[in-house]
């Protein structure tokens, strides 16, 4: 199964486009796929995992924020750029989500 990628049409999200919607959602939340409309929500497996791997260097920032500071940089400075590294890696790990169809009961009839 591809990342980012509606399983009913085979359409896939771009980095941009997954940012601006699924990726704020909850877990259990769903939502509409923006080309064929069918209600889509995320692997709750694969985003567990994403989330353990994601969010685990957050616990690295302060030790992130000392080396820049080590190196000279301001602290203000060096605490945001701790938090933006963190942060640009959380996305580029949940990048790669997997969709998948919201199965919710009635829906099924309409399969097809
Ligand atoms: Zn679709």
């Amino acid at each position: 199964m591809k990342s980012r990628t509606c399983p009913n049409c085979s359409y896939t999200y771009s980095l941009k486009q997954y940012l601006k919607k699924p990726f704020w959602k909850g877990v259990f939340s769903h939502w509409k796929c923006a080309n064929c409309g069918r209600a889509l929500t995320f692997s709750t497996s694969r985003r567990i995992l994403l989330a353990i791997v994601g969010v685990a260097p957050a616990v690295l920032i302060p030790y992130i924020a000392r080396f820049f500071i080590a190196a000279d940089f301001s602290a203000v400075l060096s605490w945001t750029g701790a938090i933006i590294l963190v942060l640009v890696w959380t996305i580029g790990v949940f990048s790669f989500e997997i969709f998948v169809l919201n199965e919710e009961p009635g829906e099924k009839i309409n399969r097809q």
